[in-house]
């Protein structure tokens, strides 16, 4: 619903970053704020919704529930697969574990790209400036923040009343306004992620049928773990995730250096890498093992590795001098491994966009606005939020030790360091 306001003196309000949350942020302040009440920008470097690897987003029940608040969840999610529920396996002991269930209205699987242009087509009044890069956040007058950076090469400032800053885990804004907390954990451990796609002639027994199931599925291998997610329309997500000795281990099998980059590696390389750990953790009799010779592009933005990292939640995402908050990954990057990463984004979004449209009903001008955000939307943004973080990365770590790291051979890897990790609500 909007929140009325008496005064329609425009608001200025700048998105550093298109990803879930910056396009969230632009759609929650669409719904909440009424018609003309500000102009709303978005500034992301990407050239497109594509041009960033990824391949499957969780949208968990608590980003289809802030979807749903600001009438959109259908929408955002008309191209997602409905999922029921999450079973775990572990192969090296021979047994299942009991499934969580879902509810398949509230948790969808969806193609990262397709979803992120899905958000920004539903987009009415926000503009999107693509390639534009940010390299320097900077104090203005009163609170305001001026933006600076290049689109083509070429200089370009913005200034605004407010900037939300939705840049993700190497987060510009994050490294300027917080260089004491910008510290990325290596967790130890890399996901190979893969789009796999099935027609009904080429795909193997069984595939088409598991690709448009409701059915999630973690197994834990030998010296691996797959997680599978059913995109439906015959597209499956799979990531298989092992720790960084598995990877010297099978880099130099392949007669690589062991600092070799995924994205350099022969398209054959790939492939056989992808093989070899899928051969380990594949509990349907080979099946998605054949399953990748679907892939017809081992070079493509949809197969990638990536490396497990995360950031310790910021106890304090804003900065006054300048109204800037942080939100999503940028404040708070999560391992996938409990697939809340964008949900916690979308989440973050909605609930900031509802605080900003209540303290613009109160503010005669944009000065006004200014001289209050800090009182009526950072502070208890962050008493609201910053306990979801804790708890949810906490979760987030205990899965990493749980399903990836102790895996088999634990020597080969410092759990301690985790154990370290958990933070105090
Ligand atoms: C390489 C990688 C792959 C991932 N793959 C998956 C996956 O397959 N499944 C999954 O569930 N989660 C995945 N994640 C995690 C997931 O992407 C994040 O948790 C989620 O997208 C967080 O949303 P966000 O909007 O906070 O940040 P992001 O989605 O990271 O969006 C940040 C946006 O900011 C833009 N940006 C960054 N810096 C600047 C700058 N200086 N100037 C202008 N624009 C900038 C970026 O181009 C990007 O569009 C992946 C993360 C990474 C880093």
């Amino acid at each position: 619903m909007k929140i009325a306001t008496l005064h329609p003196a425009p608001l200025n309000i700048g998105i550093l970053g298109a990803g879930p949350a910056g396009l969230m942020t632009a759609l929650a302040l669409e719904a909440y704020l009424p018609a003309g009440r500000a102009r709303i920008t978005l500034l992301d470097r990407n050239k497109s919704e594509t041009d960033y690897p990824g391949v499957e987003y969780g949208i968990q029940a608590r980003a289809c529930r802030a979807l749903e608040r600001i009438g959109q969840l259908e929408q955002a999610c008309a191209r997602g697969n409905p999922s029921r529920e999450l079973a775990f396996y572990n192969k090296r002991l021979g047994k299942r574990f009991n499934s969580v269930a879902f509810d398949p209205a509230y948790t969808r699987n969806v193609v990262r790209q397709e979803f992120l242009a899905d958000l920004a087509g539903l987009l009415q009044t926000s503009t999107v400036r693509r390639r534009h890069l940010v390299t320097r956040i900077a104090a203005a007058e009163d609170h305001g923040v001026t933006v600076e950076g290049t689109v083509d090469d070429v200089p370009f400032t913005s200034d605004f009343d407010l900037l939300v800053a939705c840049d993700g885990v190497n987060s510009t804004a994050r490294k300027q306004l917080f260089p004491n907390d910008a510290v990325i954990h290596d967790r130890g451990f890399n996901c190979i992620y893969m789009l796999v796609e099935g027609a009904d002639q080429t795909a193997p027994d069984g595939f088409l049928e598991t690709a448009n199931s409701g059915r999630n599925e973690i197994v834990i291998g030998h010296f691996s773990t797959m997680t599978m997610f059913p995109l439906g329309h015959g597209r499956l997500a799979l990531g298989i995730g092992f720790d960084h000795a598995i990877k010297d281990e099978i880099w130099k099998k392949h007669g690589l250096a062991s600092d070799a980059d995924w994205k350099d590696l022969p398209a054959a390389t790939k492939k056989s890498i992808a093989v070899t750990l899928a051969t380990d953790s594949d509990i349907h009799g080979g099946m998605l093992v054949s399953a990748l010779d679907l892939v017809p592009d081992w070079d493509s933005y949809k197969i990638y590795l990536w490396a497990m990292r995360d950031t310790d939640p910021l106890a304090q995402p804003w900065s006054a001098a300048a109204n800037v908050v942080l939100i999503g990954d940028a404040a708070h990057a999560i391992m996938p491994t409990i697939g809340m990463g964008a949900s916690l984004a979308i989440e973050d979004a909605e609930a900031l966009a509802h605080l900003i449209a209540t303290a613009a009903s109160g503010a005669a001008t944009p000065a006004e606005f200014r001289a209050v955000v800090k009182d009526a939307v950072f502070m208890p943004f962050t008493a609201a939020r910053h306990p979801v973080w804790v708890n949810l990365i906490n979760r987030a770590r205990r899965a990493a030790i749980g399903n990836f790291i102790n895996v088999g051979r634990r020597r080969r890897f410092s759990i301690g360091v985790f154990r370290r990790a958990i933070l105090t609500p």
